[in-house]
């Protein structure tokens, strides 16, 4: 059985860094990939018009000052083909397929208590052995089709966002349907309904949705930030969310000010555009009143691009905003003014089947040629328990898991030692720019496996107490916040049967002094042990 000191699961960002610092260890390294490329959430979403909703210059790996100084950008929001050359641009220019086996899904992982190793296997039967096993699977890499009823008996052309065909598709003189209305389905309506002959949108949930606002990088707007790349991502982390933004710092209520000038600052920022939208005061995303300010303030604009005032008002959505993720689009609301576009309300009537020739809706028949499915994805959890994941004792992960994810700092989880999952539940991970929440993570693994190494140890494993009092933590965190008031994918409302437990953690700045405390104490709240004492 071959032998590596780290076997890691994924060749998106997380899993690419993650071998390009075990190597810089020197350690030996295997990466497995389900896919037959680098780049993950960008290898598999292809749909039209899939781009990133973080501005392409924070949306990049900071580790390396040559690769910011040399990659380019040609959009404010890259589209997925560039952020894939990008990835395969850091493969190629690190070095690391020799290191990944592509084509080739982790079917099950086992920690093999006398040897102090995990044993891999993957879906072709192989085996091999490493002394740590990291996760790097991602959050959204776990597709969630729902299971209408008479879904296989559908006879023109099914897709799902996050498996979208390499080749690309022409919906162009046909009839579609698009189930589903958050980010991917918000991206990708106003593409299909420009080609399709007729376009059904199935709405269950409206989506509160801010305009990108995207544009081409002028060289001296790229120049300007890579003369101090340091400073500009020394100051993005500086946010909760780790995302930075031209607009001033905020430091008031939303209440705390008159309309005018409060509706004066969401005009500005809905000028600029993107997430940022979200942060123009500080109390958003905790107080009800002053939520409602900034969802009433998008609902109005809604209104006001939307004609027909039925649709403007199922558009418009009627929760708190943030709550479920916040989009950010191209013309989106304004798709729904074209002649070839219906949006069909399934809030209260659901699609009740799939035909041969469509979707039935009560007692009305939807033909259509293609169905595309935007039904999003078993968030943070999904990919990491699709395998059969077994720590000490035999125990499974999904057992563990099985009232919602448990883990200390969303890095480590009790009963499973030498584990580490790269946002995971419990840290920051998707409420975050995710590729700097990456980082950090693949920096203190790395980091953490170079101490036991340095100082002769050769197991660590989450202590229960060190991990119920991190749980207390994300869930006092979480109910401070509106994020529990509706049903997210970031609670898991989005997958039947899924227990409802809010999953991330609200706060970047602080959650990485957290880290860098327990690294600093010698891995505090961690059980650190040496072969000899360990058995
Ligand atoms: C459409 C879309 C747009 C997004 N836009 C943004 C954005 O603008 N900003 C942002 O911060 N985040 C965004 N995200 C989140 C995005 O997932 C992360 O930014 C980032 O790409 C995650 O990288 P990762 O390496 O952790 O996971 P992924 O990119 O998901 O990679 C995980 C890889 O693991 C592989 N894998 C999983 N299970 C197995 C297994 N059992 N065996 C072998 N391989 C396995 C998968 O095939 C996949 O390639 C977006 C996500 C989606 C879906």
């Amino acid at each position: 059985m071959a032998e590596f000191d780290v076997a890691i699961v994924g060749a998106g960002f997380a899993g690419m860094y993650m071998l390009h610092r075990v190597r810089g260890l020197g350690l030996t390294a295997r990466v497995f990939e389900a896919g037959s490329g680098v780049g993950g959430t960008w290898y598999w979403n292809r749909y039209p018009g899939a781009r990133c909703d973080v501005e392409s210059m924070q949306y990049s790996y900071q580790f390396s000052d040559e690769l910011q100084q040399e990659w380019n950008w040609t959009e404010r929001y890259a589209t997925q083909p560039e952020i894939l050359e990008y990835a395969n641009h850091v493969a190629d220019r690190f070095d690391l397929r020799g290191d990944i086996q592509f084509d080739t899904r982790v079917a099950a992982a086992t920690w093999d208590e006398k040897g102090d190793r995990w044993t891999v296997r993957t879906d072709a039967g192989d085996e091999c052995s490493a002394r740590f096993l990291v996760m790097a699977t991602g959050c959204l890499s776990s597709a969630n089709t729902p299971d209408f009823p008479g879904r296989d008996s559908f006879e023109g052309a099914t897709y799902h966002t996050g498996r979208w065909p390499h080749e690309g598709v022409d919906f162009t003189g046909q009839r579609v349907g698009v189930i589903g209305t958050g980010s991917s389905a918000i991206q990708s309506i106003p593409i299909i309904a420009a080609q399709a002959a007729q376009l059904y949108v199935f709405q269950r949930t409206a989506s509160y949705s801010v305009p990108a606002g995207n544009r081409p990088l002028s060289d001296d707007e790229i120049r300007a930030v890579k003369d101090d790349y340091d400073a500009f991502r020394a100051f993005n982390s500086l946010m909760p969310t780790a995302i930075g933004s031209k607009q001033p710092i905020p430091e008031v209520s939303a209440l705390g000010i008159a309309p005018e000038e409060r509706d004066r600052i969401y005009e500005a920022r809905w000028e600029e555009g993107g997430l940022p939208f979200l942060g123009a005061f500080i109390d958003l995303l905790f107080s009800p009143e002053a939520n409602d300010t900034a969802a009433e303030f998008v609902r109005a604009k809604i209104r006001a691009t939307v004609h027909d005032p039925k649709v403007a008002d199922l558009l418009a959505p009627k929760t708190v905003i943030g709550c479920k993720r916040l989009c950010v689009d191209t013309g989106y609301f304004a798709t729904f003014n074209r002649p070839n576009v219906e949006l069909v309300d399934v809030s209260e009537t659901p699609i009740s089947e799939i035909t041969a020739h469509g979707l039935r809706v009560a007692d009305r028949d939807f033909e259509v040629d293609a169905i595309v499915f935007a039904t999003g994805f078993d968030a943070m959890t999904g990919a990491l328990l699709s395998i059969d994941i077994r720590g000490r004792d035999g125990r499974q992960l999904r057992d563990a898991w099985e009232a919602g994810p448990r883990t200390y700092l969303g890095l480590g989880t009790v009963g499973f030692p030498n584990f580490f999952t790269i946002s995971g539940p419990g840290s920051p991970s998707v409420l975050t720019n995710m590729i700097v929440s990456i980082e950090q993570h693949v920096e203190w693994i790395s980091d953490c496996i170079e101490y036991l190494r340095d100082n002769g140890f050769e197991r660590i494993e989450a202590t229960p107490d060190a991990q119920d009092a991190w749980v207390d933590h994300v869930n006092m965190i979480a109910d401070f916040t509106l994020f529990p008031s509706c049903n997210s994918w970031y609670l898991g409302a989005n997958v039947p049967g899924k227990p409802r437990v809010f999953m991330p953690l609200l706060g970047f700045p602080p959650y990485v002094e957290k880290c860098n405390e327990v690294a600093a104490k010698g891995y505090e709240g961690f059980a650190l042990s040496t072969a000899s004492d360990g058995h």
